[in-house]
């Protein structure tokens, strides 16, 4: 399992996502700046407006003091005298306030008088200048002087309630100024007019630098300039950004354009704030690239820990090969697979035949290393299709897909091979082997539980048969299984209400006395009828009813022995029972509960219980032997024969097996292994006896051998325990 570069999935989003931020950020920011200047110049605009109309109101009230006073009535209206008129008009209004020019019109309109700067000039060539401008102030002022005769009130100014005045700017020969016309009019009327129509004197302003100077400085404006002549406000605007205000005559017609630099608070703003901005703008940049780097380092590592959490989850540590679960997830997999291509499918389960043995001796670290050794050397004859998992211990199992009955077994033969091969572990080489179970699917419909059970089944089978050997799994054995487990249950029952019962078989000697009995039990089913131990005694051993089973038999042999004073009593011992921790301390507690001499009673054994030469066997045995019970090597020449067993276990008898009696005559072998064995005995000072006899050529011929101690329906079926003190003199009769 990869996991996914994050890099690839989430670097254009979040740097396209970056961008935008950032675009969006400075647009707003900017957007902002903007709106901030714009705002702060309509503001001034607006103020330098209102400016304007004052600063000409303030020019106009200027020229009211001259014109209304009675002086100015008697020196311009009632007589006309020029050097009054230089001194108060002319040079006044030049030195005192500023103005440029100044005129004297007489009631007839006629300029009698006329001024530049201070100085007296003809009135009527001076005066065509300023003409376009003041003429129609004049009519004005005439207008209102004519209205005030008849409602007394004042016309243009608010500000001087008796003045009669109108002031407007005018262009004149390219320049501006402010042209006032104020009507003379006596103040504490010690003169009065002497007609209707009284002189009007005309002030003009100049709107020059040093006037735009000082009304800068008033308003703080920066950088103030006029631009004279009529047209689009806008487009005299000489520079971006600049504000402006249309200056208009007092007809309302735009005469000029009054420009400044306003003052831009965003633009300030933004060249004090903006590198910082800049820089905080960059920091969380970074802060998102550094987030963004740690966030991908640590889902690649989140990503990482989970793929191996995955892996081992599905793998087995040891191995590293895939566990149960993936296998069973695989199953599930092929057999959907199965639906479509209806290929076939086998599932082969392997079962390691000594390793507990290797685990025993060498130790656990022994025990791995030889499941990795295995595990490899298995590996190695699969194809790469197929699944390989170790389920268990010592279980491996292998799913091979589209494959056949012929290949399966092929593959299984290769497996089995490859295990008969010795292991070079540390602690030294091991030969082990395995057992193989097949079962060909041929329903996709299987459960992969059901499919594996199959398998086991037929591992089962192989291992029952020979080891080193594969089965295939058979409807049949399904049967078998059932049938064995409905047996158990039905010991279970059985060993509860003491359906089963005890019978005895005699022993004879070599003059046909009887010697002693074997102790056999039986099982009287109720629907089956009399059932041999041959049957149930497997299935015992197996569901661990063995344990119950054997206590019973013991029991029952120790009570009836008490029948028969003089005989001997064998009684069979599984390999299970002796493996009981407290085996021997149960039999004693038996032995003094009944009150029985364990010197009277042999127990038999089979040789599969020395094999490993288990220390535990060998101190059971020991204990068994020290209380006075005899060792009998039952079956004797079935299993694995060896004479080191019979020289190392506290043996007092063998027992040669039916089989080699039941050929006696027939094979010409079995005579001589017959012989072997009694001589083997003899040399080893052990007892001998034959089971099995039937014959009377089969008696003959054991006594050939030297062999006396006999058993076998020729002497005696087992019988029940009051038919055996009725036996014993007819076995004598017989071996005669
Ligand atoms: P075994 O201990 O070898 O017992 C001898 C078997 O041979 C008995 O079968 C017996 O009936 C049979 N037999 C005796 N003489 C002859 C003969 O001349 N010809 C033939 N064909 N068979 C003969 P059985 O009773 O069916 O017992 C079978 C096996 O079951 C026994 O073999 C023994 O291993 C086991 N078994 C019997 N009773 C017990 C028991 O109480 N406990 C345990 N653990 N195993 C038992
Ligand atoms: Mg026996
Ligand atoms: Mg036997």
């Amino acid at each position: 399992m990869r996991a996914p570069s994050l890099k690839a999935n989430l670097f254009w989003p979040l740097a396209l996502l970056s961008v935008l931020v950032f675009a969006g950020v400075a647009a707003a920011g900017l957007g902002l700046l903007t709106a901030f200047d714009i705002a702060a110049r309509n503001r001034e605009q607006s103020v330098v407006q209102n400016g304007i109309s004052g600063r000409m109101g303030e020019v106009a009230h200027m020229a009211t003091g001259e014109c209304m006073w009675d002086q100015s009535v008697r020196n311009l209206d009632n007589r006309f005298d020029p050097a009054w008129a230089q001194l108060n008009i002319g040079a006044y209004f030049n030195q005192s306030d500023g103005f440029a020019a100044s005129f004297v019109m007489d009631a007839a309109d006629r300029p009698i008088y006329a001024a530049r700067l201070s100085d007296a000039v003809d009135p009527a060539t001076f005066y065509q200048r300023f003409a376009g401008g003041a003429g129609s102030l004049v009519k004005e002022v005439r207008a209102a002087e004519a209205l005030r005769g008849k409602k007394g009130a004042p016309v243009v100014s608010q500000a001087l309630a008796d003045a009669v005045q109108a002031t407007t700017l005018a262009d004149v020969g390219g320049s501006l100024y402010i042209l006032t016309a104020t009507l003379v009019q006596p103040d504490f009327g010690t003169v009065r007019p002497k007609g209707p129509r009284a002189p009007i004197v005309i002030t003009a302003m100049a709107m020059d630098q040093a006037f735009l100077n000082s009304f800068a400085d008033r308003f703080l404006l920066r950088n103030v300039r006029i631009h004279v002549g009529s047209g689009d406000v806008a487009q005299a605007s000489g520079a971006p950004g600049a504000a402006h205000i249309a200056l208009k005559n007092h007809r309302g017609v735009d005469i000029a354009t009054l420009e400044w630099t306003p003052q831009m608070p965003g633009q300030v703003l933004l060249r004090q704030l903006g590198l910082p901005v800049l820089g905080i703008l960059a920091c969380l940049a970074a802060g998102v690239l550094f987030l963004y780097h740690r966030g991908q380092k640590i889902a690649e590592v989140l990503m990482t820990s989970e793929a191996r959490a995955t892996h081992m989850a599905y793998h087995d540590a040891l191995t590293g090969l895939p566990n149960r679960l993936l296998f069973f997830d695989r199953l599930g997999h092929a057999l959907h697979q199965m639906r479509r291509t209806d290929e076939t499918i086998a599932v082969l389960l392997i079962d390691l035949d000594r390793f507990k043995d290797v685990n025993d001796t060498f130790g656990h670290p022994a025990g791995d290393d030889l499941i990795r050794q295995v595990g490899k050397r298995l590996a190695a004859q699969c194809r790469l299709p197929d699944t390989f998992a170790r389920l268990s211990g010592d279980e491996f199992a292998i799913i091979q897909t589209g494959t056949s009955v012929s290949a399966a077994a092929s593959l299984a033969t290769r497996l089995a091979e490859a295990m008969t091969q010795p292991i070079e572990l540390e602690a030294g080489r091991v030969f082990i082997g395995c057992s193989i179970g097949i079962t060909i699917i041929q329903d996709a419909g299987i459960d992969p539980a059901e499919a594996l059970r199959q398998a086991d089944l037929a591992l089962y089978r192989a291992k029952d048969t020979a080891k080193g050997q594969f089965c295939f799994f058979e409807i049949e054995m399904d049967l078998v299984i059932k049938a064995r487990r409905s047996l158990e249950s039905d010991l279970r029952d059985a060993l509860a209400q003491g359906a089963l019962h005890m019978c005895y078989q005699p022993q004879v000697n070599e003059r046909g006395g009887m010697v002693g009995v074997e102790a056999l039990v039986r099982w009287r089913h109720p629907e089956r009828g009399e059932i041999g131990p041959s049957f149930f005694v497997p299935v015992a051993e197996e569901s661990g009813l063995i344990l119950d089973l054997g206590m019973f038999t013991l029991r029952r042999a120790f009570e009836d022995s008490k029948r028969w004073k003089h005989l001997r009593v064998a009684v069979n011992v599984s390999a299970k029972q002796l493996r009981m921790r407290d085996f021997a301390a149960r039999v004693m507690a038996l032995v003094h509960e009944i009150g029985v001499d364990p010197g009277r009673f042999e127990l038999e054994i089979t040789e599969g219980i020395l094999l490993g030469d288990d220390p535990d066997t060998h101190d059971m045995l020991n204990r068994l032997r020290s209380a006075g019970f005899s060792l009998v090597l039952d079956d004797f020449g079935t299993g694995y024969s060896s004479l080191s067993y019979l020289q190392r276990y506290p043996i007092n008898k063998i027992k040669i097996d039916q089989s080699f009696i039941a050929n006696l005559g027939v094979e010409a072998e079995s005579e001589a292994v017959i012989g072997a064995i009694v001589k083997l005995a003899k040399a080893l000072r052990l007892s001998v006896i034959a089971e099995g006899v039937e014959t009377a050529e089969q008696v003959a011929r054991l006594n050939a051998t030297g062999c006396f101690d006999m058993q076998g329906y020729l002497f005696g079926r087992p019988v029940g325990a009051e038919q055996i003190d009725e036996s014993v003199s007819s076995v004598s009769a017989l071996k005669k």
